[in-house]
């Protein structure tokens, strides 16, 4: 398994953190040992002092394939859910101030949590899902799919040209603005419109 992720594919977003807009999709691959196993318990990692949540639609991969044209992309996936790509901001910072690979800050252990996945059915409305991340109770991001830069399609057709898609992989489809700090204690959930997905609580 897989997993994809792509960067700043919210305008906002990338306007938080101080960074351009991109004009192609900014990819980078978490391991499997990265994938947050459903009910396990979330450690705050001793490497960062600055946790942060990032929640985001996330893709599952349904087809193997390679060079994927767009217009057949969406065959490519057919479950959706909300996931946390958790990044070690300090961490990040640094590696992007020395124009580094962001590995250390994005791709350790247990850094990708996902939700429970809902089946794609036909008709879905790509470009106007909502999704949203409550941090103990509290509003603090709130995205749509229409707000992405490169739509489900374009980043499948994207990422194909240069790596393999298999069954199982998982595609995280980038961050709207709200990012923010999470601490020891926090309670995390996160939501496909009214539908709660995923739960995390930082130990
Ligand atoms: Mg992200």
């Amino acid at each position: 398994m897989k997993i994809f992720c792509v960067g700043r594919n919210y305008v906002d977003h990338a306007k938080e953190l101080g960074n351009d807009v991109p004009d192609e999709p900014v990819i980078f691959l978490k391991p499997k040992s990265a994938f947050l196993q459903p009910h396990m318990p979330f450690y705050y990692p001793e490497f960062t002092n600055e946790l942060h949540y990032e929640a985001e639609l996330v893709l599952r991969v349904s087809k193997n394939g390679k060079y994927v044209q767009e217009k057949h992309a969406s065959k490519y996936y057919n479950g959706i859910t909300v996931g946390i790509d958790f990044t070690a901001r300090d961490l990040q910072q640094k590696l992007k101030e020395k124009g580094l690979p962001w590995e250390l800050a994005k791709a350790w252990d247990n850094s990708a949590a996902v939700g429970k996945f809902m089946d794609i059915k036909p008709g879905m409305n790509f470009n106007d899902i909502n999704f949203c991340l409550y941090n103990n109770k509290e509003l603090v991001q709130q995205g749509n799919s229409g707000q992405m830069i490169f739509t489900f399609d374009q980043i499948v057709a994207y990422v194909s040209q240069f790596f393999s898609l298999n069954i199982g992989d998982l595609i995280f489809t980038g961050t709207p603005a709200g990012v923010g700090e999470c601490v020891v204690g926090d309670q995390l959930e996160a939501f496909i419109e009214d539908d709660s997905l995923l739960e995390v609580e930082i130990k």
